[in-house]
């Protein structure tokens, strides 16, 4: 009997219909992690109840800035450290918007860093995902907010002699409303959790740490992408309830890298207390109704008030 053999087209990617194959092949080192949290974004998007045209992606500069690119979302590749504020007055003209600004390390937090923590203390209603690598990849490896203590960078060629941010700490402290820290190897376990910064009103942040062969890796003797994996995957632990003081990225071999959804909160958002106010100045300058209006100028014809 003759097989029916089903067409089968290798050419394709089995997420292409997220991924804007023209801009493909992408710019990623091999063994880069981008590509995996990115891959988790758009399993994230497929999952979610929000239709895709309410779904909108902001990069900034950087080998992770790249992401706006080439998702198949509306989506924005802003100048540098600025993918926070365009995500604010995006959230502020159209609240209808689910906005997820997908950016690294360097970006967000050294020339990005301010915006960051103000966004995260109004409580502006964006989703914000960090590819923490330790370094600035795209421009040669130099030290950036996040290098370890003692990294080699090409701008530390003795170590970093700088504590780089604890990102969930500084978040929680900064007024997030979920804060989670998985590796690129923890891939369902991010999914699962951007899944849930989609049901998030408020500022959620994921930090994903992720591996850099070429320009962090290499200096310092990490070995290939899967190598950094690997080191992931004998030193991460779950702790959801950790204490976030504590968990800080260390080089040291044996230090632990502590995972999980930390924060889970909720509190009013910018848009809901800009509302608040709205009603507030909209009630103060109401006009007094005719009759309270008689009342008062009796009252004051007699000399009193009202
Ligand atoms: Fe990824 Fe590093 Fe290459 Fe940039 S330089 S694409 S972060 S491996």
């Amino acid at each position: 009997m003759a097989v029916e053999l089903r067409e089968v087209k290798t050419d394709r990617h089995p997420e292409d219909e997220l991924l804007r194959e023209d801009r493909i092949p992408h710019i990623w080192c091999p063994g880069c992690g981008i590509g995996v949290a990115v891959m988790a974004h758009i399993e994230a998007l497929k999952l979610s109840e929000v239709p895709l045209e309410k779904q909108v992606i902001v990069s900034g500069i950087g080998c992770t800035g790249r992401t706006a690119s080439y998702v198949q979302i509306d989506s924005y590749h802003t100048t540098h450290g600025r993918a926070i504020p365009f995500a604010t007055g995006l959230k502020a003209a159209n609240p209808q918007l689910e906005i997820t600004v997908f950016s690294g390390d360097g970006d967000l937090f050294a020339i990005g860093g301010n915006h960051f923590i103000h966004a995260a203390r109004r409580n502006v209603d964006i989703n914000i995902i960090c590819c923490n690598n330790f370094n600035y990849g795209m421009t040669g490896g130099q030290v950036g907010p996040t290098t370890p203590e003692y990294a080699i960078t090409t701008t530390s060629p003795y170590g970093n002699m700088e504590d780089g941010f604890n990102l969930p700490y500084l978040a929680a402290a900064s007024g997030a409303v979920f804060v989670a820290r998985w590796t690129a190897l923890h891939f369902r376990k991010l999914r699962d959790a951007i899944s849930r910064t989609f049901e998030k009103r408020g500022l959620t942040f994921i930090e994903v740490v992720s591996p850099c062969p070429t320009s962090f890796g290499r200096p310092n003797e990490l070995g290939q992408g899967l190598d950094e994996m690997e080191w992931y995957r004998e030193s991460s632990v779950i702790d959801h309830d950790a204490d976030l003081k504590a968990i800080g990225l260390s080089m040291k071999k044996d230090s632990k890298l502590v995972v999980g959804n930390f924060v889970d909160i909720e509190r009013p958002t910018f848009m809901d207390r800009y509302q608040h106010i709205i009603e507030r100045a909209q009630a103060k300058g109401k006009k007094p109704e005719p009759e309270q209006a008689q009342v008062k100028e009796q009252a004051q014809a007699q000399g009193g008030s009202a």
